[in-house]
């Protein structure tokens, strides 16, 4: 999300003819897209402000220095206070300020807003900023912000409550970024599977949109437009209806790899999160989903360390991984957010605890991993060509439908497209293959 919504940022940019500076110490603005999910987030991005605002205050008076997004929004106030190069604070609902403050800039004055006034989010056109390196791939936001309240989340407070996007214009940002030669998009939000749009779409006579309906819209609209495989992130198990199943299994272009976050395999713990949903319902929805879709892969986020877990708990989570064998997954410990109910939480675990059982987790992840690449070995794959191999110019970097990394041999003009190859070998998590098929 922090990336689609710094594309978008780097667009208005460039509209009113900004381009990138060579290194900080010649640019004239610099804007830090924060992220407060994670503490770690948050951490480095304090450093960076810190050492932009050293920058300033050494070197460059006449440096505009803009701190966006949800930790810009949660800590406004204390940013300020404690930087006071930092010239704009500007929250993600906030984004339709930025012309004014690039304005200000160019004219080399000082924007005046009011911090008070209560902005509404609003999506912006177009999230694409053609990148080597990205070329191919794009976001396509759906929805934003978040009703699920986990315990542990920062989430709705910084975001706030959902907002899903007008369906006419999901569809003109994928016709936007098709044309310009995307072949893989990924829709986006913090609970896409909750997409919930109220008013009327072209001919049809209903007068709400849910995610499942979205979801073949979009499928009929990626065949006019060269993108051959459709993503989305992230979907809460607690909200996947069996329509959404179906019309992923209808659909070809959705890729058969679906991240699905568990974030624990105990039913205490899971109610403790919030989370809405239970250990035997997730293994339920996982079977529904394997057996309408032959051959998915499903990977996945685990939090460990959660105030009160047992030893118990802990090895329901280890026997759930078992159960499932998740394709990879984001592993992390609790780390106490302030502002969210779980901070108040008893029963801490102490840091060593949560590191030890962090640590068999990865373990595990780790052999199921290496289990099911190494299963591949002989099979033959759709891959999406996205560059050259840093390591070797003769070789291509290529991406499987299940979103795992693939090194062939092969020329560069076949970078954008679609191919083929047959997995020869598993070099640390990444696939070889001896030709483009
Ligand atoms: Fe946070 Fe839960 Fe919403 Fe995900 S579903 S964004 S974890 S509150």
């Amino acid at each position: 999300m922090n990336s689609a919504e710094s594309a978008a940022l780097a667009l208005v940019c460039k509209e009113r003819g900004w381009s990138e500076a060579e290194n900080s110490e010649s640019a004239d603005l610099v804007l830090i897209n924060t992220c407060s999910v994670r503490l770690t987030a948050e951490r480095r991005a304090f450093g960076r402000i810190a050492h932009y605002a050293g920058l300033k205050k050494k070197y460059k008076n006449n440096l505009t220095l803009v701190i966006a997004g949800c930790m810009a929004q949660r800590l406004e106030k204390k940013l300020i206070e404690k930087y006071p190069q930092v010239d704009y604070v500007m929250g993600t609902s906030a984004r339709s300020l930025f012309p004014v403050i690039l304005e200000a800039a160019e004219n080399g004055t000082k924007a005046i807003l009011d911090i008070n006034e209560k902005t509404v989010f609003s999506f912006s056109d177009s999230h694409f900023d053609k990148k080597q390196d990205t070329a191919f791939r794009s976001f396509v936001p759906i929805m934003h912000g978040c009703n699920n309240f986990c315990s542990y989340c920062i989430v709705p407070y910084v975001r706030g409550r959902e907002v899903s996007r007008d369906p006419q214009n999901i569809l003109k940002e994928i016709r936007h970024v098709g044309e310009r030669g995307v072949r893989e998009i990924t829709l986006l939000g913090q609970n896409v599977n909750s997409y919930d749009w109220h008013g009327q779409f072209q001919t049809d006579n209903s007068d709400k949109m849910d995610f499942s309906t979205l979801l073949k819209l979009i499928a009929q609209e990626v065949k006019n437009c060269g993108i051959n495989w459709v993503r989305f992130l992230s979907a809460n198990p607690g909200n996947f209806s069996s329509r959404t199943i179906e019309v992923l299994a209808e659909e070809s272009v959705f890729c058969r790899h679906i991240h699905l976050p568990v974030q624990h395999g105990s039913d205490s713990v899971l109610k403790m999160m919030n989370r809405g949903y239970t250990a035997q319902t997730f293994l339920k929805l996982v079977k529904d989903i394997r057996s309408a879709m032959p051959g998915v892969t499903i990977s996945t986020d685990i939090l460990v360390g959660f105030p009160g877990e047992t030893e118990e708990d802990i090895e329901k989570t280890l026997n759930l991984m078992e159960e499932i064998k998740f394709l990879y997954s984001f592993m992390y410990h609790f780390n106490p957010r302030e502002g969210t109910k779980a901070f108040d939480f008893p029963n801490r675990i102490s840091d060593d605890v949560k590191k030890e059982r962090l640590s068999r987790v990865i373990a595990l992840q780790k052999k199921h991993t290496t289990l099911l690449l190494k299963n591949r070995i002989g099979s033959t794959e759709v891959v999406l060509i996205e560059g050259i191999s840093k390591k070797n110019a003769d070789e291509l970097i290529t991406r499987t439908e299940k979103d795992e990394m693939a090194v062939v041999p092969g020329p560069k003009s076949k970078i954008g497209s679609f191919g083929k190859i047959t997995i020869s070998a598993l070099k640390g998590n990444t696939f070889r293959a001896n030709e483009l098929l």
